[in-house]
């Protein structure tokens, strides 16, 4: 895995131009290099080892407090010691200056080791960054300062029982904490009710602090409730009130946790139901939770949204990770496992010793469809982190270019590797076979704790109905077309390539088929006939956009010479003859806007 992704870094996205920019001046080849180095070593020790004991010992409450293994503890204070939490920060809130590449090809390496105990600080940089970019100067130095150092850690509270993916119907509610509630130093004083469903990292003691940043709504005048995502303020709830030197006054917040979730996988991560304000820890004489407000009223999700792209890229870059995981330990067992007798001309010959899985053709199918899905997923992920760097760091004209692209790819970058490299955990099990089925290998484990990147941080549909009504036909579509052009960049290089014109000229094809498609879709203007099939478009869109990163990869293996990254022509053509071909059935139901899925009545399921 490091070796490819060293290729990719450096060989086909060339980071190194990146040391050309005033924020990575203090940086080098050897500088990123040693934080990668750091962070595969520090995942390897404290992170996978213990990957299967956050697994069968899930979070427990007993009524009063929460409790995890000691792992967890120690795996985390090792991430805080690493300074990773603030990555990416200006070097005078102890940040790193990395690169939003670098710093996520780093974070990798947790997620393939353990993506549950990662996910407590995955959450607290994304958490503190928002305060950075949202909070005054004194909620940045008291809470995400505190995060980035690793005191406190944090959690995102947006969903509700009855609000998941339409957030708009939130009901928690944010009343003025007395006349005075605008002059707290902290910000804007507020009190809380109500209910947070699904809260990752809500409830733990491995910091003495959590910060909520939660999403609610300030009541009109009337006492009622703005409809809409227009009524949604962000606010800043401490689990323990802090004063404005970042240290905890000693009173306990209205924050109760109502109890845990098991889940089907990620069980290292606690997943929480939080009532906030209901009585429970009565504070400074009172019901109700105190936060602070973030920002503008009104303006919440616009905040808790506005580092969507790299929370996006994040998930689908876990994804890439687990299927990683399980490529890899799939190919070690079908590599010693022998079983079978090679198909020849002859018969089988059951006099013979029986070979190795990896000799079966179909072992081979299923091995090569997970190393063409994991690392084009890693392609993808990386791809769109070096577009986040463009986005703030290259020239107007660059970082114009680099949203506007960020706008179509960030769909596909969070729904591509959540689909298919989870697929990649499936194919990993069904190499082991009935082994594969037990809790004796860690493939079902990978597969399970993967199968929640196609509903967290919008639902694969959701993705779809984003991408197809969206984003594609936004500013006259026009990152559709900056897509185009990039893919006719490609081709016309392929063209010129040894081998690789006819995949060229199959991407191309390609490529008409969809842009045709996407008219077809909304060749009547009706988004109820257009997006009915939406997810086939997401996924036809998908492998489009993963054809062409591979056949960019591969015009990079080729330049590079004698340095190939280890495999890749046949992930390309595996992609090109098994893959690509898929998209024929997907566009087809999209370009003719078929109505089955919206004619179907209820009555006749
Ligand atoms: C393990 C885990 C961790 C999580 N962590 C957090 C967290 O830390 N913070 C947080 O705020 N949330 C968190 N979530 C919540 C997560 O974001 C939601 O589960 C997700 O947004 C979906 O909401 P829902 O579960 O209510 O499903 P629903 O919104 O009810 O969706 C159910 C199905 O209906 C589809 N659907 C919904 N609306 C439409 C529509 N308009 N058109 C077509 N199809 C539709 C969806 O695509 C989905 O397939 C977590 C969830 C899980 C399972």
């Amino acid at each position: 895995m490091r070796q490819t992704m060293d290729f990719l870094l450096h060989d086909w996205l060339g980071v190194a131009s990146l040391l050309s920019r005033p924020r990575f001046a203090d940086h080098s080849e050897e500088t990123f290099a040693s934080v990668l180095d750091t962070c595969e070593r520090i995942a390897r020790e404290k992170f996978a080892p213990f990957n299967r004991l956050c697994d069968t010992q899930e979070p427990h409450f007993d009524g009063q407090r929460v409790h995890l293994p000691q792992a967890t503890h120690d795996a985390l204070a090792a991430y805080v010691q690493s300074g990773m939490l603030a990555a990416m920060q200006d070097y005078d809130v102890g940040g790193m200056q990395l690169p939003c590449v670098i710093e996520m090809a780093a974070n990798a390496f947790f997620s393939k080791a353990s993506v549950a105990l990662g996910g407590y600080a995955m959450l607290t940089s994304g958490n503190a960054s928002l305060l950075m970019a949202h909070g005054t100067p004194l909620q940045r130095e008291v809470f995400a300062h505190a995060q980035f150092a690793g005191r406190w850690f944090g959690t995102m509270c947006l969903s509700e029982p009855q609000a998941g993916s339409s957030l708009s119907d939130v009901t928690t509610r944010a009343e003025p904490d007395g006349a005075d509630f605008e002059f707290d130093a902290l910000g804007p004083r507020y009190r809380l009710r109500g209910n947070k469903m699904w809260i990752s990292a809500g409830e733990h003691e491995i910091t003495q602090n959590i910060v909520h940043l939660v999403l609610a709504k300030i009541p009109g005048a009337d006492g009622k409730l703005v409809a809409g995502t227009r009524g949604i303020s962000l606010f800043i709830v401490p689990k323990h009130l802090v004063d404005e030197k970042a240290q905890l006054t000693g009173e306990r917040n209205d924050v109760a946790l109502a109890g845990l979730n098991h889940k089907l996988g990620y069980r290292g991560t606690t997943n929480t139901l939080l009532n906030f304000g209901e009585g429970r820890f009565p504070v400074r004489g009172a019901a109700g939770a105190i936060g602070y407000r973030v920002g503008k009223p009104g303006e919440g999700l616009r905040a808790m949204f506005h580092m969507m792209n790299e929370a996006r890229i994040g998930v689908g870059l876990g994804a890439v990770m687990l299927g990683y995981a399980g490529y890899e330990e799939s190919l070690q067992y079908a590599r010693q496992r022998p079983q079978g007798r090679p198909i020849t001309g002859a018969g089988k010959d059951a006099a013979q010793p029986q070979v190795p899985l990896i000799q079966h053709a179909d072992i081979k199918r299923m091995l090569l469809a997970q190393k063409a899905y994991v690392e084009g997923g890693l392609a993808l992920s990386l791809y769109c982190a070096r577009l986040v760097d463009e986005q703030h760091t290259g020239d107007a004209a660059a970082a114009a270019e680099a949203s506007t692209l960020l706008d179509v790819l960030t769909p596909i970058a969070k729904s591509w590797p959540s689909e298919w490299c989870l697929e990649a955990n499936s194919l990993a099990i069904q190499v082991l076979g009935g082994y594969g089925y037990t809790r004796d290998f860690g493939v079902e484990q990978y597969w399970r704790d993967n199968r929640l990147n196609m509903i967290h941080e919008g639902t694969h549909g959701i993705q779809a109905l984003d991408l197809l009504g969206r984003k594609v036909v936004m500013q006259q579509g026009a990152g559709l077309k900056l897509l185009a052009a990039r893919i006719s960049a490609t081709i016309e290089k392929a063209n010129l390539a040894t081998g690789l014109a006819e995949h060229g000229a199959q991407l191309a094809s390609a490529m008409r088929q969809l842009g045709a498609a996407t008219q077809g879709a909304w060749a009547t203007g009706v988004p109820e006939e257009a997006l009915a099939n939406a997810t086939p478009y997401l996924q036809a869109f998908g492998h489009v956009v993963l054809a062409w990163l591979w056949l960019d990869v591969g015009l990079a293996a080729q330049r590079s010479g004698g340095d190939l990254a280890p495999g890749n022509p046949s992930s390309l053509r595996y992609f090109y003859a098994y893959e690509l071909p898929k998209i024929d059935a997907w566009l087809a139901v999209v370009a003719r806007r078929e109505a089955l899925p919206r004619e179907m009545q209820d009555a006749w399921f």
